[in-house]
C-alpha cells in the first residue's frame, strides 16, 4: 500500500463519539448537564440557625442546611425578608437575613413543619 489511503476516523453509521460525555454527538448528554440539576427537596426539611458577623458590627441570621435548590431558595429569602421586614440574600444553600431574627425564624420554619436547630 502505497497510497495515503484515507478512512474516516468515525464511521457514518455510529457517528460522532463527544469527547466529553462519551455518547454520540447526536446524543450528546454535555448540554443538558450545563446547568447543574437542582437537589430535591426533601420532605422534612432541617434548617441550621446560626449567627454571623458582617462588617461594620451588623450581623446576619443564617438559615443553613438547605437544598442546593435555587428556586426553593429564592423563594425562601422572599418569603423571610418580608415576614422579618429586613434585608437579606440566598445564597448556595443558605438563606442570609440582616439582623438578628433567630427566634422569628426558628417560630416561622417549625410552623412550616421544619426542624430546626441551632
Ligand atoms: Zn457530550
Amino acid at each position: 500500500m502505497t497510497g495515503g489511503e484515507k478512512r474516516l476516523v468515525y464511521s457514518s453509521d455510529r457517528g460522532r463519539i463527544c469527547g466529553k460525555c462519551g455518547w454520540p454527538v447526536s446524543d450528546c448528554h454535555c448540554s443538558s448537564n450545563l446547568a447543574a440539576p437542582e437537589a430535591q427537596i426533601p420532605a422534612k426539611i432541617s434548617a441550621k440557625l446560626s449567627i454571623e458577623k458582617r462588617g461594620s458590627g451588623s450581623v446576619v441570621t443564617v438559615v443553613g442546611g438547605l437544598p442546593a435548590n435555587r428556586g426553593f431558595l429564592d423563594a425562601l429569602a422572599r418569603e423571610l425578608k418580608k415576614s422579618c421586614g429586613a434585608g437579606g440574600r440566598a445564597g448556595e444553600t443558605t438563606v442570609e437575613i440582616q439582623g438578628d431574627h433567630r427566634e422569628r425564624l426558628r417560630e416561622l420554619l417549625a410552623r412550616k413543619g421544619w426542624i430546626v436547630r441551632g
